[in-house]
């Protein structure tokens, strides 16, 4: 039985995606080859590549506005030191709103100095701070839209005259936003978007060439942009399979179809949260994540009964971050409404039950 698949990362795709990329394992475009074993240079995978980024840019409404995409390896972690390889020359604000914008600052200190703009660290990461003053002379402002592991999503983005750069790994192509205001996006694929080994960044060409050192070339986003993201073997399945998810997202109606999806998806399960008195919620109302919601279960003794229920009805990936504690749904792009309304079930069984 295919399983409610609420895992955050990696995590569901959708169903066809999976097919697709599967069939093109055993013979890609009725080669007689497989996608994996084929050439990168040859012209039925640049297709894939050139196909892939146009998608990534059309989805985001970044086409034709400077932008070039990429797709990298090493992970959003190899984002968090690239960035500040190649943009920190002197000083650059941070927003610490969990784990990975604090990964992302202490890859950064190595390359100059960081001035953490604000923290929720104070209460476990459970909301998003709001008017921090952001300091003149930024190299860039680094944020993090939305916090996988403590359920938070930035919903307003700060005005700043310093080029913006965000981790979007867990919310990219999930909701519409004016993506002209970021001058870099980047992404690990395997939250809302393909296995993983492929990491998006999208970067506004003139961002680049303004720090002094010199950067290995793998480091270089210019070298990446200069070869079309060809300059060594792409992660040529994920690449491929994240195609196919930008191609099934485009067909949907693209970003603003999904995110009605999402927002119905959110609302169904987080007025579950506030309405059973088993449950509560982790983060702060105001900055609930529309794609990771956290929540504990009220009476501990109660949690076996639960996760048997969750179990039965083929709910997977339920479990909460180490660092949260309880429960936390994902729900990707890719996770159908329905799942939601089974998780939601389970959950007013158990109340019931109690
Ligand atoms: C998962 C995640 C990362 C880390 O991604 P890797 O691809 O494993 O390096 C970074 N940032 C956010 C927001 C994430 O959700």
């Amino acid at each position: 039985m295919k399983k409610h698949n609420f895992s955050a990362g990696p995590c569901i795709l959708p169903q066809e995606v999976l097919l697709k990329a599967s069939q093109a394992v055993m013979d890609f475009n009725e080669s007689g080859l497989s996608l994996i074993e084929i050439s990168h240079r040859s012209p039925d995978f640049v297709a894939v590549m050139e196909n892939a980024r146009a998608l990534a840019l059309e989805l985001l409404g970044l086409e034709n506005k400077g932008y070039k995409a990429l797709f990298l390896q090493g992970g959003a972690s190899m984002e968090f030191l690239m960035v500040a390889y190649n943009l920190l020359e002197n000083k650059a604000g941070y927003l610490n709103t969990g784990t990975w914008s604090d990964k992302a600052i202490k890859e950064a200190k190595l390359f100059g100095d960081v001035v953490e703009v604000g923290s929720s660290k104070d209460e476990n990461f459970n909301y998003i701070p709001k008017g921090y003053a952001v300091p003149e002379g930024l190299d860039y402002l680094h944020l993090t839209s939305n916090n996988t592991i403590f359920g938070t999503q930035i919903k307003k983005f700060p005005k700043t005259d310093a080029p913006l750069v965000c981790d979007m790994s867990s919310d990219i192509f999930s909701r519409e936003l004016d993506f002209s205001m970021f001058d870099i996006i980047y992404a690990g694929a395997q939250k809302n978007m393909g296995p993983a080994g492929a990491t998006l960044v999208v970067i506004k060409e003139d961002v680049l060439g303004k720090v002094s050192r010199k950067i290995p070339s793998m480091m270089d986003y210019q070298v990446h942009i200069s070869k079309d993201s060809m300059f060594n073997t792409p992660s040529v399945f994920a690449v491929y399979t994240s195609m196919l998810t930008l191609e099934w997202l485009k067909n949907l109606g693209g970003v603003a179809a999904i995110e009605e999806t999402n927002e119905k998806k959110a609302q169904l399960l987080y007025s579950e949260i506030d309405l059973n008195p088993m449950f509560n919620g982790y983060a702060n109302k105001e900055d609930r994540s529309n794609m990771n919601a956290t929540f504990t279960i009220a009476d501990e003794r109660l949690k076996d009964t639960f996760d048997k229920l969750l179990k039965e009805a083929g709910i997977n990936g339920l479990n909460g971050h180490r660092s949260v504690g309880g429960y936390r749904a994902s729900m990707y792009n890719a996770l159908p409404l329905e799942s939601v309304g089974i998780l939601v079930d389970v959950m007013s069984d158990i109340e019931r039950k109690a």
